[in-house]
């Protein structure tokens, strides 16, 4: 099944909002064995809208929009859609008797274009919400299939896997894709893409994708069933040893402080290039307070040399981005912390600064121990 997904919202096409909805619809139709072919952002605009539902079922046997559903005028993927399909909107008591009651509930009174939310395509099956006033709706047309979806990500994502996905397992043959994440830190794209090369070879069946963030890498790999991804999976772990530092839903700060709580050890941070960064990631891990003690934002030679006892004689010798200051400042944290460790950094960020032996972007990480 081929699959095509339709964001609306003129919000959508401005630099200010993204559209995640539809990042997050893809995930799931992976999961399903079900091909994205293309999407497409379209503003508040009916004829627009209709001609992209149009063109969307010239090719895609499922067409799944989000966003457009709410009460008022720029509200308008029910009439787009129904105008596509050449189909009537019935008004449907029972549905606007729910969401007088909901206004009810909310102590406030349901305005009259809140009716808008009570009209469902002519042979359209009506999708709870409850979580919004926004149903969603389900309806086949010449052997394809049209979903709408709240735009709210909170509405849209229980809808979907409540009422959707299991539809769409029915019709995708009960088939679930398999899937497993690796999180690998310290490789470049290419340097990863070199060491793996070989083991995809050897496994056709198994789908690759690769997302990157500033911090890591993330390597999405999926089967139809485990029989086929595991012998992957463990070549790759078998490949990538520790660089690759955890699997499934984790964070490099998560494991850190996992790893440090596990072991009853702790940590203290003295920043200079990060200014706070890595202890602000690590603080938002929950039970981080049972393994960081605190820190240290250094970011003058001043503030190394009087909070961390860093020796004025290494800054003027070899200036504060090098490995000995590093050293001292992991050693200075340590000892006035108290911590089995402390890390340290400091580097030329850029733009400005940096040297001929240490150009913009060379960075010290120190990491002190008993
Ligand atoms: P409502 O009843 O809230 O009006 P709706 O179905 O009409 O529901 P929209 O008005 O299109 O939804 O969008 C409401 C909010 O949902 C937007 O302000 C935006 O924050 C979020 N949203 C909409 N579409 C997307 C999208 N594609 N990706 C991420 N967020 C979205
Ligand atoms: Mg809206």
């Amino acid at each position: 099944m081929r699959a095509e997904i339709i964001a609306v919202g003129s919000e959508l096409l401005g630099p200010d909002r993204s559209d995640t909805n539809s990042l997050w619809i893809t995930d799931q139709l992976q999961l399903l064995g079900i091909e994205l072919a293309a999407k497409a952002v379209v503003g508040d605009d009916p004829e627009r809208l209709s001609a992209a539902f149009r063109q969307a079922l010239t090719h895609a046997e499922l067409v799944l929009a989000t966003g457009g559903l709410g009460p008022t005028e720029d509200d308008v993927t029910r009439e787009a859609l129904a105008r596509a399909l050449e189909r009537q909107l019935r008004f449907e008591p029972a549905l606007w008797d729910e969401i007088v009651t909901r206004f009810q509930q909310w102590g406030r009174t349901a305005s009259e274009n809140n009716r808008r939310q009570a009209y469902v395509i002519e042979g359209a099956e009506s999708l709870p919400n409850p979580h919004g006033t926004a149903r969603g709706q389900w309806l086949s047309w010449n052997s394809r299939h049209i979903v709408l979806l709240p735009g709210p990500p909170r509405e849209l994502k229980p809808m979907m896997l409540e009422h959707v996905v299991p539809r769409l397992r029915q019709l995708s043959g009960g088939k679930q894709r398999v899937r497993q994440v690796l999180r690998v830190f310290g490789l470049g794209e290419s340097a990863l893409d070199e060491q793996l090369a070989p083991i995809y070879r050897r496994h056709p069946e198994v789908l690759v994708t690769v997302l990157f963030s500033p911090l890591d890498l993330e390597l999405h790999l999926s089967a139809d069933d485990d029989r086929l991804l595991e012998p992957m999976v463990r070549e790759v772990l078998e490949q990538l040893g520790p660089t690759c530092y955890a699997t499934g839903s984790t964070s490099l700060a998560r494991v850190v402080v996992e790893g440090l709580l596990q072991s009853h050890r702790t940590l203290s941070l003295a920043e200079s290039l990060t200014c706070g960064l890595t202890g602000s990631l690590l603080s938002e891990v929950a039970g981080a307070s049972g393994c960081l003690k605190g820190g240290w934002m250094t970011y003058t030679d001043d503030m190394k040399r009087d909070c961390l006892g860093v020796p004025e004689g290494l800054l003027q010798q070899h200036g504060a981005v090098s490995e000995a200051v590093a050293r001292a400042m992991a050693e200075g944290a340590r000892q006035r912390a108290g911590s089995n460790f402390a890390l340290a950094l400091t580097g030329f960020a850029g733009p400005g600064g940096g040297t001929d032996e240490h150009p913009v972007g060379t960075c010290f990480v120190a990491l002190a121990s008993a």
